[in-house]
């Protein structure tokens, strides 16, 4: 009799550079490939849902490996229930004997995952590591053990030797017969279309970046640009194709470390190993505090603020603070799905520091909008900045002016985002609800 696999992907939307499904495809007579919108997706209507932005560019990936499997003979089917009800109906379905997916630092995937493992025995449940640098047998400590600061573990990481990425599946067994075809890309969450996005998802367009990005030589002074606040040349703008897994951080290093043996070795070069190791920092970090990533204390189970105030919230959210540099990243971020590193810090400590709204409202606003949403380096990142993460220092705050004073001297960024066309106060109403006007004001006194 055939064997049934079940092959769950997530985010590891791609084919190069993919341990979990080699492993499943030389395993098993049949394959089905399946994918699961993550929740709020499809509610377009709710405030929950996910952007305009960050929905176009996921539908690229998804088409782009459904068009790869079908070179192979096969297809992904696209599912928008929750994958704990998708996954239950396939089993009973399919006489499914193998369940295969990358390892995630997704704290909600690794509960359906747990769930499942639980409520059929009988399967066996496979999970590679296809999403990192290093796989968790190579780390000199265990993942409970992951050093509480970014320091400490790249000093024992960095050592550790990088894999070779593995190449696309020679390839793919069919899925069963009985698997009829879905109308996904038909039914795929309403959204409105940017004919001109920064990013364009697959694994084809990853890889066509990763290669341009290289040749362009731009790698030689990574490290002088890193900081800047617009442009598509500052940074390697790997994040989108990482997040979605239509890129793997081995790939880009297979690629950097060919730059270095080609053109040139330099701190630059070095620092976009460091910046990777970020990354996968914050994957174990993830892995290690599960939940605990989106509790208001944190890792440091330290109390915190848990106020909100509403108009501050949609002020900061529309970029119409009293802050130009914030309201230009935000209305940045509105528009294009993606905002700099120095922009994220920046708008985070605001929201912190200067609204002093409780920092996982911030949170989740960035994993609704951003392209490169990845639930371990935004809520890690998020942590950091509000002092109840792996800060050694335990709170940051940025000067707003003077930040604006070193990367934006001359307001550029500010005014092609105009983020000088705010709002000059912050608050309209005071803590008891009262308009706060001249007016008010002056019928108190
Ligand atoms: C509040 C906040 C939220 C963030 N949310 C996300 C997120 O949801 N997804 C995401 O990928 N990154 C997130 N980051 C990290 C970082 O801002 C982005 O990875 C980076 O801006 C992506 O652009 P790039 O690829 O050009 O980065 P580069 O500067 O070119 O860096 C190369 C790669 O290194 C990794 N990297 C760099 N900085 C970090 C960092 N601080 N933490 C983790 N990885 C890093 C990324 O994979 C990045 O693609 C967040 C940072 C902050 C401060």
């Amino acid at each position: 009799m055939r064997q049934v696999g079940l092959f769950c992907f997530h985010n590891d939307l791609r084919l190069v550079d993919n341990p979990a499904l080699n492993q499943a495809t030389a395993e098993v007579d049949r394959l089905i490939c399946i994918y699961c919108l993550p929740p709020y997706a499809s509610g377009h209507k709710s405030p929950n849902a996910l952007s305009s932005q960050r929905l176009q560019f996921l539908q690229e990936n998804l088409i782009d490996l459904d068009n790869s499997l079908e070179r192979y003979s096969q297809k992904l089917e696209v599912y928008y229930e929750p994958p704990l009800q998708t996954i239950s109906r396939l089993i009973t379905q399919h006489d499914i004997a193998k369940i295969y997916s990358s390892a995630s630092a997704d704290y909600y995937v690794n509960t359906v995952w747990k769930i499942l493992k639980q409520r059929y025995a009988m399967i066996s449940f496979e999970q590679t590591e296809s999403s990192f640098l290093f796989d968790t047998i190579q780390l000199p400590f265990d993942v409970q053990d992951l050093p509480d600061t970014f320091s400490k573990f790249r000093r024992k990481v960095e050592p550790l030797e990088i894999k070779t990425p593995t190449a696309a599946p020679d390839s793919i067994p069919p899925p069963p017969p009985k698997v009829a075809a879905s109308l996904w890309r038909q039914q795929f969450p309403a959204f409105t279309p940017n004919t001109k996005p920064l990013f364009r998802g697959g694994e084809a367009q990853a890889s066509k970046h990763l290669h341009r990005y290289f040749s362009r030589g731009l790698a030689s002074t990574y490290k002088e640009t890193r900081n800047g606040l617009d442009g598509m040349d500052y940074s390697t703008k790997f994040s989108p194709w990482l997040a979605a897994g239509s890129l793997s951080p081995r790939t880009i290093m297979q690629a950097l470390n060919q730059y270095e043996r080609d053109v040139e070795q330099n701190d630059s070069t070095y620092w976009i190993y460091f910046e990777l190791l970020w990354r996968e920092y914050f994957q174990w970090y993830g892995q290690k505090y599960g939940a605990r990533l989106f509790t208001h204390t944190g890792s440091k189970n330290k109390k915190t603020n848990t106020s909100f105030y509403p108009e501050r919230y949609q002020k900061w959210c529309q970029g119409n603070t009293p802050y130009p540099i914030v309201n230009a990243c935000m209305k940045q971020l509105n528009s294009t799905g993606y905002m700099s590193n120095r922009g994220r810090q920046l708008v985070a400590s605001c929201f912190v520091h200067e609204l002093n709204l409780d920092w996982r409202y911030g949170a989740s606003y960035l994993e609704q909008q951003l392209i490169d949403y990845d639930v371990a380096s935004n809520w890690g990142n998020w942590q950091y900045l509000a002092g109840v993460g792996a800060d050694p220092r335990g709170h940051r705050r940025f000067d707003l002016a003077k930040q604006t004073d070193i990367y934006d001297p001359n307001n550029e960024f500010i005014n092609s985002w105009a983020g000088d066309d705010c709002s000059k106060v912050l608050d309209s109403i005071d803590a008891a609800d009262w308009p706060i006007s001249d007016s008010n004001m002056a019928a108190k006194s």
